[in-house]
């Protein structure tokens, strides 16, 4: 039996102030859910006041990227060390980072290996665009960044992350997969591709979201497919009530 985890990736959006403002708000709705995995990505500057806000709350904190290297000459990145004080999660290899800020395959693998090393729960974005999804190249993509992503991790290490599989034409467009596409994807291509790289326990027992366009309205639906384990949330997860209706939705 896999436990359902529910994270919402708060992108750029709010200052520390309303990011304490939405967590407290988003807190008071989905703190008696704890049957579900519940955490919060705001922007890394909403971290350390996030921190105290959720401590002892069962709602986990979590990044939205960090750098591989523990320290050194990388203006503007943030480490794997540096988060680990701070929160438990970090967001790897998400589409709006390969999309715009030139994350591949490797940087993704890098960015796994870093996080696990200093005990980070890695959720790894995987997906494919409109026009590899419209040429019909859905699973080769799919297969090849989760292939990258963990090259020369051991089961042991692959069994701490998560996998979100998010179709880049389903993020913000309003215009989710359909329950049976997205478990298609994830049972045909990331669990029988994890059980070729590790095991049929591995492949059992990885958790995947699924993300893009997840709301109040379709969660339940995707929530009821068996290979959908929970869900990456990008802009339900800005209104409280929104995303407790998305994480009461996978309580069941
Ligand atoms: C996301 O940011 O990962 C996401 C899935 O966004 P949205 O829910 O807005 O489509």
């Amino acid at each position: 039996m896999r436990t359902p985890v529910i994270a919402g990736n708060w992108k750029m959006n709010k200052t520390p102030a309303e990011a304490v403002e939405l967590a407290r708000a988003v807190l008071a709705e989905i703190q008696p859910f704890t049957t579900v995995e519940r955490v919060l990505c705001p922007p890394f500057v909403a971290l350390a006041g996030l921190a105290p806000v959720l401590a002892g709350s069962g709602v986990g904190l979590g990044a939205q990227n960090l750098h591989w290297e523990k320290s050194g000459a990388f203006t503007g990145e943030i480490s794997a060390p540096m988060l680990a004080g701070l929160c438990q999660y970090v967001i790897i290899g998400h589409s709006e980072r390969r999309q715009f800020f030139g994350e591949t395959d490797a940087s993704v693998n890098k960015k796994v290996q870093a996080a696990l090393a200093h005990g980070l729960t890695p959720i790894v974005c995987v997906g494919e665009n409109l026009a590899e999804n419209e040429a019909g190249q859905t699973g080769a993509v799919v297969t090849r960044q989760v292939r990258g992503a963990y090259a020369g991790l051991a089961a042991e290490a692959a069994l701490k992350t998560i996998i979100a599989y998010e179709p880049v034409w389903a993020i913000g467009t309003g215009k989710a997969a359909t329950p049976e596409q997205a478990n298609a994807v994830m049972a045909r291509f990331i669990r029988d591709l994890l059980q070729e790289l590790y095991s049929a326990e591995v492949a059992g027992a990885l958790r995947l979201q699924y993300g893009g366009s997840v709301t109040a309205a379709n969660a339940a639906a995707l929530m009821a497919q068996p290979d959908i384990d929970g869900a990456l949330v990008g802009g339900a997860s800005l209104k409280a009530a929104d995303f407790a209706a998305i994480v009461k939705a996978a309580a069941g």
